[in-house]
């Protein structure tokens, strides 16, 4: 017969998933011999058993029967006893707390003869008519359904005849006769006298409720199983409802909003638990309890401080105190703010209680990230004007321009709104203070450029019907024109109107070197548990960096080198033209003489990024995106073409241009020419830039300097790609004198190449996974499309908890990965092999990457702190 009641005095905290949080921890609370109301928990497996087939398991009450009869035999009171009887609290508690979302019966044995019982043991007959209408109130709710607000609209009107001091006793058994009336009325039966029926059908109540819809909608927002089920806490009643040396709070062991010690909490003279939920009344300090309580209060702090001694964390408490005497209802790990998560965990090293490795564990890579961004003071915000994807984080506020033209122009602070945004627009989006696009996802060129370069972004604002040639969008009936204020907050994609006043992060100050370490406790915590990651992280974090002040951040915010330069922000601007005179080439002597033009821009390039991490790695990604993308877009062109045409003038250079952008049109552009087919079939493009790096690291050797540059070809499939563009790359490096010994490389960006990668690292010094397009390819999903159809689905209906994109497919694109980290290093043990996709800077991924025994990780500059930490997090 499988057993499924434990008393409190048998369980212990390590048996949440059996007993439930609230559970596990009232029983950890008794074994440490606190003042806690006796008890027992119906397991999480009673629960399951009951919602797969409708009823209890069998046996269930006849258990919980011999549990009762303990408790009634340690109180010397027994639960239906006319005289003097024992009240029951029916509370939910799973293995994840739920808060506010499943159900509590308070006051289980009340009837029409117990209640005199009530009224004559405590000498308070208001009391116990209060207590018993309550329970009629509760039980209607819970376990029928019966609507709350017409026991309200009752017990307003008593409170509202009655004096100040209250409603009389009279009062109060007048109205439990009509709550009985509403009960039955909107039941069909009259409320349950038995009490061990009452209990019973709350037991089946509490269970039931773990179906409910804001407990499912619940569950799915915070990713808790469906399937886990609820225990079921029954606890002799205790009441903080007994007069003024009664009450009822809550407490914790920090501020769990600062992390700042000392004792925070509120409590409630002459209440019921569910009174400070319901804000009947206002709460008061914790504090002003010593001076109604002080013996109590005192004992509340001791009892505390063993609660943190044991935990060794934040604890919260939930207490009652009835006529002057303590007890204990609920305790466990507090939740607390990212600050207060850092400060915290920093004192409690300091205090002695925790290493500083577990120090590294009370703590997040998302909580760091979260710390470093501005946030906007929501105080006094307005509502959203719509809501968006969080793309990258911060609160930007800016005046709305519609062209990238005039964002680059503007002089004070802009948000650029564009429908999506490309390459074309990176001079705006640089310049602008965010980026707020209507369509695309987290993995849209938006969202990737600005997370790169830290700016604010709000991407795929469906609501937003924009009109650039007007300079106007439209939300609903409100029209926004350009120049107008609006606000974007990059974490919770929230848009609003008018400026919301921001607050400047302490912490992204210290990392830019602006703020000393100990200016506050935040920052000092910060400094030392970053501290902490580096001194114990085996994997290192280098940076995605496409420019000297890029580069430059990076190594300030901790990056070990560069592990992705892309050279294809190299080739916009003003050397556009350059490169469409390469694509335009007709004949060796025209192509040779563009490759010749745009060397030495792109030798400067590299010296200046060379120069800014000295001494470190930078590894060089030779040219990927097709080429048709430094063309102006077939629509724009067709209508310059068709217009002159119109006006009967020369389009001239556009009709040429137009040629060769049909030409190149590609129905899957991102599966047609680009990467390491680029260099196969244009020739000398690889080779000038090949040149363009050996050069410019010669440059830098002469100056002195101590260049580190690494040659990486991206999109290989094949060993026999890599193998021809090294070869030429390995004769134009032998004909550059004074450069440095140059590795080249390979990204493992198709799953042909993790699945060959024994055989390409015969021909690759190192490898970069190239989890953007690995994942791409390995899904067969866009990454820039995905997200901005079909995946709010997919996450909807939990296909996947979290897009692929954002964090790495461990049992997918992972176990490519890992083939290919196994197959290369045993081809070349010495193999050095990194990842430079987005999911390099997420949390989540660091982890699977150090375990997966990658040498490092690269990601935005930004993004570093983030990964140092989680490097650290996956050593301890
Ligand atoms: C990748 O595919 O993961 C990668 C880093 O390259 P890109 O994002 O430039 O395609
Ligand atoms: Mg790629």
């Amino acid at each position: 017969m499988p057993r499924y009641v434990y008393d409190f005095i048998e369980g212990d905290r390590s048996r949440a998933d059996l007993l439930g949080g609230k559970g596990a921890n009232l029983a950890e609370m008794t074994r440490l011999g606190l003042p806690v109301p006796p008890g027992f928990t119906i397991s999480t497996d009673a629960c399951r058993a009951h919602l797969a087939t409708g009823s209890p398991p069998a046996g269930l009450f006849d258990e919980v029967n011999t549990h009762l009869r303990e408790i009634e035999a340690r109180l010397d009171r027994r639960l239906g006893d006319p005289h003097d009887p024992l009240l029951l609290a029916v509370r939910s508690g799973g293995r994840y707390s739920m808060p506010g979302m499943m159900e509590t019966i308070l006051d289980i044995g009340l009837n029409d003869a117990t209640v005199t019982g009530l009224a004559a043991r405590s000498g308070d007959e208001r009391f116990a008519w209060d207590s018993y209408r309550r329970l009629i109130q509760m039980f209607g709710r819970t376990v029928y359904g019966a609507p709350a607000e017409e026991f309200e609209q009752e017990l307003a009107a008593v409170r509202a005849t009655a004096g100040a001091a209250g409603p009389t006793a009279e009062q109060l058994h007048d109205l439990v006769e009509t709550y009985k009336k509403i009960f039955a009325r909107r039941v069909g039966h009259d409320f349950p006298q038995a009490p061990h029926e009452q209990l019973f059908l709350a037991i089946r109540a509490v269970f039931a409720s773990w179906h409910s819809e804001r407990a499912r909608i619940y569950r799915r927002q915070e990713r808790i199983p469906d399937d886990l089920g609820t225990a079921v806490n029954v606890m002799a009643m205790v009441f903080g409802n007994l007069g003024p040396d009664s009450g009822t709070g809550v407490a914790f062991t920090r501020d769990p909003a600062t992390g700042a010690p000392g004792v925070y909490g509120d409590y409630l003279p002459d209440a019921q638990g569910e009174d400070v939920v319901a804000g009947v009344r206002n709460t008061i300090g914790l504090p002003e309890l010593e001076r109604i309580d002080p013996v109590s209060f005192r004992r509340l702090l001791e009892i505390m401080a063993t609660l943190e001694r044991h935990y060794r964390d934040l604890c919260d408490i939930e207490f009652t105190i009835e006529r002057g005497r303590l007890w204990m209802l609920q305790t466990r790990v507090g939740k607390r703010t990212p600050a207060a998560a850092f400060v915290i965990a920093a004192q409690l090293v300091d205090e002695g209680m925790i290493t500083p490795a577990e120090a590294l564990t009370r703590v997040t890579g998302a909580q760091l990230a979260q710390l470093m961004f501005p946030a906007f003071d929501l105080t006094a915000a307005p509502e959203p004007l719509a809501v968006g994807v969080g793309a990258s984080p911060g609160a930007a506020v800016g005046r709305v321009v519609f062209d990238s033209a005039a964002a680059a122009a503007a002089t004070e602070p802009v948000i650029l709104v564009r429908r999506e945004t490309n390459p074309d627009d990176l001079p705006g989006m640089i310049a602008a203070a965010g980026v707020l696009t209507s369509r695309g996802g987290k993995t849209s060129h938006a969202a990737v450029v600005a997370r790169g370069m830290g700016r604010t972004c709000v991407c795929g604002a469906e609501a937003l019907d924009i009109d650039a040639r007007r300079d106007e969008c439209t939300v609903g009936d409100r029209v926004v024109r350009a120049g107008e204020v609006i606000s974007i907050d990059g974490t919770t994609g929230r848009i609003y109107l008018g400026e919301v006043p921001v607050q400047p992060s302490p912490v992204a100050r210290y990392l830019a070197g602006e703020l000393n370490p100990e200016a506050d406790p935040l920052v000092a915590a910060v400094h030392r548990l970053l501290g902490h990651a580096d001194a114990v992280r085996r994997l290192g974090v280098r940076a995605n960096a496409d420019t000297p002040a890029d580069a430059r951040r990076a190594r300030r915010l901790g990056a070990a080198g560069i592990g992705l330069c892309r050279t294809e922000h190299m080739f916009l601007g003003d050397r556009r033209e350059l490169v469409e005179r390469l694509i335009l080439a007709e004949g060796p002597a025209e192509r040779d003489a563009a490759l010749a033009a745009l060397l030495p821009p792109q030798r400067a390039d590299f010296v200046g990024i060379l120069a800014a991490m000295d001494g470190l790695p930078v590894t060089i990604r030779l040219l990927d995106p097709p080429l048709h993308e430094f063309l102006p877009a077939l629509p724009e062109l067709t209508a310059r073409v068709a217009r002159a045409e119109a006006l009967g003038t020369d389009p001239g250079r556009d009709a040429t241009l137009l040629g060769a952008v049909r030409r190149m049109h590609e129905a899957n552009p991102m599966l047609g020419l680009r990467g390491v087919r680029l260099g196969l079939v244009v020739p000398g493009l690889f080779a000038m830039q090949v040149r363009a790096v050996a050069e410019a690291a010669a440059q830098r050797r002469r100056a002195g300097g101590d260049p580190r540059p690494e040659i990486m070809v991206p999109l290989v499939g094949d060993v026999r790609e890599l193998a021809a563009v090294r070869d030429e790359a390995e004769r134009v490096l032998a004909e550059v004198d004074d450069a440095p010994e140059i590795p080249i490389g390979t990204m493992i960006e198709v799953p042909r190449a993790a699945l060959t990668a024994g055989e390409i690292a015969t021909e690759a010094t190192f490898f970069s996974f190239g989890t953007n397009d690995l994942t791409q390819t390995t899904w067969a999903c866009s990454r820039d499309d995905a997200e901005g159809s079909f995946f709010g689905a997919y996450l909807e209906r939990g296909i996947f908890p979290v897009s692929p994109f954002e964090r790495i497919d461990a049992r997918g694109v992972g176990r490519l990965i890992r083939l290919a980290v196994a197959e290369g290093r045993a081809a070349r043990p010495e193999l050095t092999v990194g990842v430079c996709g987005e999911h390099g800077g997420d949390p989540d991924s660091v982890a699977f990457f150090a375990e997966a025994g990658l040498d490092y990780v690269s990601c935005s500059p930004y993004r570093v702190p983030i990964a140092r930490l989680a490097a650290g997090r996956a050593a301890v």
